[in-house]
């Protein structure tokens, strides 16, 4: 029996490891060490070249880290994966390794928030731009690509809204034009929904959320499928194609072949830019991802429990959940994600007062915890309007799609009696 055809719970646990054969280790050591000894200056010389395979300096590489990146790597299909500080590192890399100033992406134009600040205003100050289509219209998408275009990028599942893209109707025209398609897969974890098989070329997380699933560290993770055919389009993607000048002339497509995209992520982005993951946190994020399979299933449950109560309380105007039947995304979470829409809602108040009606909601809860983050197993709340989206007006706020009396739950994995006691009572005091 191989890995090959283990299913996602038994991934989650074994993957990428087996007992340490010097120490007989059961579980992932943390190898907390910046540097990896040479036998001689040979050893050292082969390893810079690429001739052997081995450990070098912990930027680059670290045998810990290296567990989470097969492990996550397997969960969603890939041929390998690169782990880093953060979710908004693994979405800056994933597009800086196959783009430069004078070209462009294609993106999404609902996206978590960090990820919208950094296309909008970032990116285009270094020269990279972004064009903004609508996730519900894939032509959209189409019309925006020119000679120009590295990438289509959108979210699976979009946070704060629970939006969910066709993946597979983006694929089909990223790939009729010779161009990847790059899927944030943080909200429903590839335990929901892997986005590779269907069609997406790389897959990027937040690990931050439902992979490390508690709350306690920082981490990103991209995955590559392997399948994009980078050496079909050698015009359009110089850089894997052409003597990669910062690492002494490695041609990728030439080198490793289909990981050529990662391989070059590892020794061109992370190497010079320097975004690299603690061992430590690549140890929490495994012990988390070991029970995302369960994790997921109560969280699923229970969001889908609390969206039922919410959508008939007489103080909702509207509730925002995929895993509804009125929601008009929820034939997606049918098709792709098994009919379950992870643990996002966001619901908007009645209340006439919809800016003062949400802080009061969210100050009587006793349960949920005010902050800002998601996927953790304990139940959080938000209010965009006094928080993430404070400096938004009346229109701004409108054309993010989020209303002055929103409020973004993520559930965790408590009693849903528990968790409805909590709404109830902070909606009576709304
Ligand atoms: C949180 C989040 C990110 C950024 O992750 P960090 O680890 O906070 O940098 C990116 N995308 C989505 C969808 C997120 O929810």
């Amino acid at each position: 029996m191989s890995q090959a055809n283990w299913k996602p719970e038994t991934l989650a646990v074994h993957a990428g490891y087996s007992p340490d054969p010097t120490t007989k280790s059961v579980a992932v050591p943390i190898y907390q060490t910046v540097s990896y000894a040479f036998d001689d200056t040979q050893h050292g010389a082969d390893l810079f070249d690429l001739k052997v395979a081995g450990n070098i300096y912990t930027r680059l590489m670290n045998p810990t880290t290296d567990v989470l990146e097969q492990r996550v790597a397997a969960l969603e299909g890939g041929i390998g994966a690169l782990a880093l500080a953060s979710g908004m590192t693994a979405v800056s890399y994933s597009i800086q390794n196959i783009t430069e100033a004078g070209d462009n992406i294609v993106s999404a134009a609902t996206l978590y928030g960090g990820t919208y600040t950094l296309f909008a205003h970032t990116l285009p100050q270094m020269g990279v731009e972004v064009r903004f289509a609508d996730y519900r219209d894939p032509a959209s998408f189409e019309k925006l690509i020119d000679a120009k275009t590295k990438a289509i990028y959108c979210e699976s599942v979009g946070n704060p809204l629970g939006n969910v893209t066709d993946i597979p109707a983006l694929a089909e025209i990223a790939h009729r034009h010779g161009v990847p398609l790059i899927v944030d897969n943080t909200v429903p974890s590839p335990y929901l929904l892997r986005p590779i098989e269907h069609g997406a070329d790389i897959v990027v997380h937040a690990a931050t959320k439902y992979i490390g699933g508690h709350g306690n560290s920082l981490g990103g993770i991209i995955v590559d499928s392997g399948k994009f055919p980078w050496a079909t389009h050698k015009a359009r993607f110089k850089r894997l194609n052409e003597p990669e000048v910062s690492y002494h002339g490695v041609v990728y497509t030439e080198a490793v072949g289909a990981a050529a995209y990662i391989a070059r992520a590892r020794t061109v982005p992370l190497r010079n830019l320097g975004g690299a993951i603690s061992p430590m946190n690549s140890f929490l994020l495994l012990q988390g991802l070991q029970t995302l399979p369960l994790r997921m299933d109560r969280t699923c449950e229970n969001a889908q429990a609390i969206a039922e109560y919410l959508q008939g309380h007489a103080k909702v105007a509207k509730v925002h959940y995929a895993g509804l039947p009125s929601h008009p995304d929820h034939d997606k979470v049918k098709r792709l994600m098994g009919g379950r829409a992870s643990g996002i809602i966001s619901f908007d108040l009645k209340a006439s007062d919809g800016r003062a009606a949400g802080a009061r909601f969210q100050d009587a809860l006793k349960l949920f915890l005010r902050l800002v983050n998601i996927g953790d197993t304990k139940s959080l709340a938000c209010h965009p309007a006094s928080t993430t989206h404070r400096q938004l007006d009346a229109a701004d706020l409108a054309k993010a799609g989020v209303s002055e009396g929103m409020v973004r739950l993520s559930i965790g994995i408590e009693h849903i009696n528990d968790l409805l006691a909590d709404l109830e009572q902070a909606l009576a005091a709304v």
